[in-house]
């Protein structure tokens, strides 16, 4: 959205964030609603794309990730990528609203307790400085407020500096994340159960290996939330 658009916006009567047509509280119209790619049928344990809701797919089955449950309710594909690169890589924080509110709605339909916590997936420090923000702290920030959750900023950190995930193959991005994450130990224990956010999961690496992480240190259940699941070369 553009600045001329963005202030008209914010400051006229209710109107979608993709299409401008009017609209309710949502921040999107009824068309654009339902025009989403999700939420969808999904493996409640890894988040792959089911025909119905299942408690686990057949990978998990077998071989089952060692965080306990993966909410991401959208396919990352148009408009959502869009909002996704719109937070990331514009600040754009209306957008960054819009993405928590699609990710809340998910996790308020659910039945089982939340957790005791909210974690986002720490950015390396460079990056974060040449971005100005980190996405996913920007999500969290905005569940936290909605949940009543702490967001636990400072205790992981990303203290190897590698290419971006998103110009590597699967197994490459394992191991670019693969001891990419430390926990900042001297800030006491953590919470047992705690919720990792990142905008999109792709192969799941990433929050595999933060997950791992928080489990040495004692935390016994881990969920991961995040907004979109990806097929392709787009997140982590
Ligand atoms: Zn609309
Ligand atoms: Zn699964």
């Amino acid at each position: 959205m553009g600045l001329v658009n963005l202030l008209a916006w914010l400051q006229g009567p209710p109107r979608c964030y993709l299409c401008l047509g009017r609209c309710g509280k949502g921040m999107l119209c009824q068309v654009c609603r339902e025009a989403l790619p999700g939420p969808r049928a999904a493996c409640k344990r890894c988040g792959r794309s089911l025909a119905r809701p299942a408690p686990a797919c057949g990978v998990c089955l077998s071989r089952p990730p060692p965080y306990e449950l993966l909410c991401c309710p959208m396919e990352y594909r148009f408009p959502v990528d869009q909002l996704i690169q719109a937070l990331k890589f514009n600040a754009d924080l209306v957008a960054g609203r819009l993405l928590a509110r699609l990710l809340l709605e998910q996790l308020l339909d659910r039945e089982d307790p939340l957790p005791l916590a909210i974690l986002p997936i720490p950015l390396h420090p460079k990056r974060q400085r040449s971005r100005g923000f980190n996405q996913s702290s920007e999500i969290a920030r905005h569940l936290g407020k909605a949940l009543s959750l702490p967001v636990l900023e400072d205790r992981l950190e990303r203290w190897r500096h590698d290419p971006p995930q998103s110009t590597l193959g699967a197994l490459q991005r394992r191991r670019n994340v693969k001891g990419a994450y430390r926990l900042r130990r001297r800030k006491g224990p953590l919470p047992r159960r705690i919720a990792l956010v990142d905008d999109v999961v792709t192969t799941g690496s990433t929050v595999d290996a933060a997950t791992r992480v928080l489990k040495s240190a004692g935390v016994c259940q881990v969920e991961v939330w995040a907004v979109a699941r990806a097929t392709g070369p787009a997140g982590a």
